[in-house]
């Protein structure tokens, strides 16, 4: 068994040293449990956070602990008798090759109805964090405008196409004009503006006529600062990600904002509501549905960045916090 064990903490951007990689037996079993060998390995951007010790909305990483994440894995041997060996599940496995595990958490993937990966992205927790934030929160309607960041990845995708079902208009924030590219065509936004254009704020203003009806927040930083001023009167922000500000520790640079941004809120009547995917955690059986009939259907494309090897994972993870990703970003094993 190998896994990868978080070795140190960063104060930015975590460098490979934070990392480090142990060899261990491969687990034996208890009664109930079934091993596990993971076939891929999701790796997300709320992974930053349990690197660090500072009280989130999780428990952090012990330092010396196995790194966690969703694992899409196989059933090898079983002291379980509700899994056959073969199944294909979805669990909490982390960033390790075997692992013993309770079938209370796992969920059993059906491989024929839609691939197996998509189990870590589209049609798991990010996509659902997609649904979930902009249908209870942003709540887009009919030929308003919705705005969302990280437009290439799984839950940006996710919130332009379920914008156009809905019959909003979609703008998607994207860095570099392959992925802007790739987000116009494949996943079917109105527009899509590249944030590392030097006229990036005139750019957005362009591409939201009637202004900004719904502000998907994934981002942060200047992308906010940019589509603030655009905002319409009961504007929603559902706020799903700061990833800009994952790697900063504070104090931060500039201004004090808060007045301007508060006194928007109140005239603006804004509605600005932070949430976590789990939040809605009832609307799940919901949500497989709908987005299972959404794929099958074609309606909802996605798209996977594959990398190769456990020992990739440390690389992988710390080029996603730069952008370097191109969709849904998961390690196979
Ligand atoms: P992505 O696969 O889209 O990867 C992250 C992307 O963020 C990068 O590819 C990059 O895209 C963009 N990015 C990174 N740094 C910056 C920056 N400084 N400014 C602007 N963009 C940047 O990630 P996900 O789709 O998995 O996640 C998107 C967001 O949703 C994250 O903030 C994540 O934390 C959040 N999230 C929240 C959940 C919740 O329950 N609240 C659940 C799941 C995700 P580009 O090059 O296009 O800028």
């Amino acid at each position: 068994n190998r896994r990868i064990v978080l070795a140190s903490r960063p104060v930015s951007l975590p460098a490979l040293d934070n990392f480090r990689i142990e060899r261990t037996a491969i687990p034996s079993l208890e009664e109930g449990q079934v091993l596990l060998k993971i076939r891929y390995l999701s790796l997300d951007p709320y992974m930053r956070g349990r690197m660090s010790a500072a009280k989130s909305y999780a428990t952090p990483v012990e330092i010396g602990g196995v790194m966690e994440g969703g694992t899409v894995a196989e059933v090898v041997a079983t002291k379980n008798p509700d899994y056959r060996i073969g199944e294909i599940v979805l669990s909490h496995s982390g960033w390790q090759t075997y692992a013993a595990e309770h079938g209370a958490g796992l969920r059993k993937l059906d491989p024929d109805l839609v691939p197996v990966t998509t189990a870590l992205g589209v049609f798991g927790m990010p996509g659902f964090a997609a649904y979930s934030g902009l249908l209870n929160i942003g709540q887009p309607a009919t030929g308003e405008t919705v705005v969302v960041a990280a437009a290439s990845g799984p839950v940006g995708s996710v919130v332009g196409q379920i914008a156009r079902i809905k019959g909003a208009r979609a703008v998607g924030i994207a860095g570099g004009q392959r992925k802007c590219e790739f987000a116009k065509n494949t996943f079917g936004f109105d527009s899509v503006i590249d944030h590392t254009s030097p006229d990036f704020d005139a750019r957005l203003r362009e591409a939201c006529p009637n202004g900004v009806d719904v502000y998907f927040e994934n981002v942060g930083g200047k992308v906010w600062d940019g589509v603030f001023p655009l905002l319409n009167k009961f504007a929603r922000i559902p706020v799903c990600g700061l990833i800009s500000q994952y790697n900063d520790s504070g104090p931060f640079d500039g201004p004090d904002r808060l007045p301007l941004v508060m006194a928007s809120v109140l005239s603006k009547s804004l509605t600005v509501r932070g949430f976590i995917q789990r939040d809605f955690a009832d609307q799940r059986p919901v949500f497989y549905n709908e987005m299972a009939d959404w794929l099958t259907q074609g309606v909802i494309k996605y798209k996977e960045d594959i990398v190769d090897g456990l020992e990739q994972a440390p690389e992988a993870f710390i080029g996603m916090l730069q952008g370097k990703n191109f969709g849904k970003l998961l390690v196979r094993l």
